[in-house]
């Protein structure tokens, strides 16, 4: 039975919320991304509630949310690459991992000597963070490994029987997690998770060639991506990103991801439901086959990624006996971001 309550972001709430959180207490948070979980970042105790209410393993760390990049330089070592990232993408959709300041607790990092942070752009989520004072802490805000949220009453669905409270600055703008480039070593930066800031956005930025994720999700957390030397035998299951997990984003219902596939293929399978990335032409006579969805109308991939969890989670709901999706075409920006949480929403296992 959900017993969350969702707070409109009014400044009174905004106060009491705050309050919440710098108590030790967690609150759902909105984000430009996806609705987050958050904690204060500097409190053991309240980051490892994070961990109860989703589900989610100890291995996998949690990204910390500030608001100045005064506030980050208190988390994280901030080398010349990482504020001139800084300066060009945040507030934004972008995480960088860096090597962490003592503050922060093992249990954020997963024992990692490294801290991922990030800016985030959305009002009302900066609201409460300079309410707060200190950094939050805060993963996606559904049971580990589910679809993310990307409204209120998603967040109220997943998680309404597990947390108490839900701030709702409404449906997210960009709809996919942020992008991760781990920059430890600034002179050679990794891209761990796509998302809404590219690659080459980041190596025109950097001036350097960033390295591309894995080509192949891992089944396990991944020991090839974590340098063997910044690894203690305590945190040698850590996630370097989560999105590396070969299933995540997934919704209950089996999904098959495809290039591409017609309306015709569709109607030959009417129990299983069929996921456009762009409106299907239909013939002007024939009425819409009733398993046939589409995530944009004119093929706009910022529109798909806004529309892309709901969409899943809908179909999840529909009582359909497979999903098929198809992968965005590669022109589009967003691309690499929606193909990779399709992949992973596929993957068969974790
Ligand atoms: P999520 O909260 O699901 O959007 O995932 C955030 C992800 O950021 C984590 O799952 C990690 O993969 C990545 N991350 C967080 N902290 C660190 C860290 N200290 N070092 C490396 N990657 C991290
Ligand atoms: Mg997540």
């Amino acid at each position: 039975m959900p017993c969350a309550r969702v707070h409109a972001p009014t400044p009174r709430n905004l106060v009491r919320l705050a309050r919440v959180l710098v108590r030790g207490g967690l609150v759902a948070v909105p984000s430009e991304t996806v609705y987050g979980l958050a904690a204060d970042a500097l409190n053991a105790a309240a980051c490892k509630k994070i961990f109860r209410a989703k589900g989610r393993p100890a291995h996998d760390p949690l990204i910390v949310h500030v608001r100045s990049l005064a506030s980050a330089a208190e988390v994280a070592v901030l080398s010349p690459a990482a504020k001139k990232l800084a300066a060009a993408f945040w507030p934004g959709p972008l995480t960088l991992v860096l090597p962490k300041r003592a503050c922060v607790p093992q249990v954020v990092t997963a024992g990692l000597p490294s801290v991922a942070v990030r800016m985030p752009a959305h009002p009302v989520f900066r609201a409460l963070l300079r309410r707060c004072g200190r950094p939050l802490a805060a993963p996606s805000a559904n049971p580990f490994g589910y679809v993310s949220p990307t409204t209120a009453t998603h967040v109220l669905a997943g998680l309404g029987a597990r947390i108490a409270h839900i701030l709702d600055g409404g449906p997210c703008k960009i709809g996919v997690e942020s992008t991760i480039l781990d920059l430890r070593d600034p002179a050679r930066p990794a891209l761990l998770r796509p998302g809404a800031v590219t690659r080459v956005q980041l190596e025109k930025t950097l001036g350097v060639r960033v390295r591309a994720p894995a080509k192949k999700a891992a089944r396990l957390p991944s020991s090839s991506v974590l340098p063997p030397v910044s690894r203690s035998p305590a945190c040698a299951d850590a996630q370097l990103a989560p999105g590396l997990l070969a299933r995540h984003y997934a919704p209950r219902t089996p999904l098959t991801l495809h290039r591409k596939f017609s309306v015709a293929r569709a109607v030959t399978a009417p129990r299983e439901a069929w996921l456009f990335f762009r409106r299907p032409t239909l013939k002007k006579s024939a009425a819409r086959p009733k398993n046939i969805f589409w995530l944009t109308a004119r093929g706009d991939a910022a529109e798909a990624g806004r529309n892309l969890f709901a969409c899943l989670r809908a179909l999840d709901a529909g009582g359909w006996h497979r999903l098929h999706a198809e992968r965005a075409p590669a022109r589009a920006a967003l691309a690499p971001a929606l193909n990779d949480r399709l992949a992973r929403a596929a993957a068969k296992g974790g």
